[in-house]
């Protein structure tokens, strides 16, 4: 079954003012989508819905094959990971920022994360390695840093999709090739929804899926997308 589905989903926050009307689409396992479209298309409320912070008032998101209403919330989002734009750092150590959401993640686990999202050589730059304090006091890390570590953060409960928040806002050109790395080997192991605007984001993305007022107005590969627009 796919990571993710849509099927037919409408949503509003309020009575009789639909804010998704009718998405239906499908993340591939190991999948790497985008979902893009102009600022109150109804982007962050896919995410809110695929995360099940709320459920659809019409149609089912799936996730792995299993309605979203078939199991409890807890074990739906357990199969998932969640990068939001801001991502908080805890005053602690860089291990203590990684495993807060597994904290019985082994070294090898830790390892593993570290490097599929290109962390390596900063671990190996820190004072202490992955026991360096960051954070409000200790050192700071770049918004690169930070989106990666937040990535890394995410897979440790290996999830079997990851959402992804317009992750290369506010990134310079150096830290966002770092981010498109990381995102390829993550795109190895697990299916990706990325919420994206600018080209480059897309780009790396298997299939795009465009968004206007809560409805798929295209979707397709990067190459198809550009001749039809
Ligand atoms: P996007 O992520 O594409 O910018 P959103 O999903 O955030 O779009 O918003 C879609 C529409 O839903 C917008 O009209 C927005 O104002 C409305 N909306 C988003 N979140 C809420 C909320 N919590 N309560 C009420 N309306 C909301
Ligand atoms: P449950 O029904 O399992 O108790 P909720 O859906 O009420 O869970 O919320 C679980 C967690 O998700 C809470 O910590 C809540 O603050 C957070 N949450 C709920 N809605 C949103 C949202 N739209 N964006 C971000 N976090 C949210």
């Amino acid at each position: 079954p796919p990571a993710l589905e849509f099927r037919d989903v409408w949503f509003g926050y309020r009575p009789a003012q639909p804010v998704l009307r009718g998405v239906s689409f499908e993340v591939p396992r190991r999948g790497h989508v985008a979902l893009i479209g102009p600022s109150g298309a109804g982007k962050s409320t896919i995410f809110a819905l695929a995360a099940r912070f709320y459920d659809p008032g019409g149609g089912e998101v799936l996730v792995g094959g299993v309605a979203a209403g078939a199991v409890s919330r807890a074990r739906h989002r357990a199969g998932i990971g969640l990068v939001e734009q801001e991502c908080p750092i805890l005053d602690g150590t860089l291990r203590d920022n990684l495993v807060y959401a597994a904290p019985h993640a082994g070294d090898d686990e830790i390892r593993r994360v570290v490097d599929i999202t290109n962390l390596a050589g900063l671990v190996a730059r820190l004072p202490h390695g992955l026991d360096t304090r960051v954070g409000e006091h200790g050192r700071e890390l770049s918004g690169g840093e930070r989106q990666r570590m937040a990535i890394a953060r995410a897979l440790l409960p290996r999830p079997r999709l990851l959402l992804l928040d317009e992750p290369t806002s506010h990134l310079d050109l150096e830290s966002e090739l770092a981010l498109h790395q990381a995102l390829d080997e993550v795109a190895r192991r697990c299916a990706l929804l990325v919420i994206a605007h600018r080209f480059t984001t897309v780009r790396a993305a298997a299939q795009v899926i465009v968004l206007d007022q809560g409805r798929i107005v295209a979707s397709g590969g990067h190459e198809e997308l550009m001749k039809t627009s």
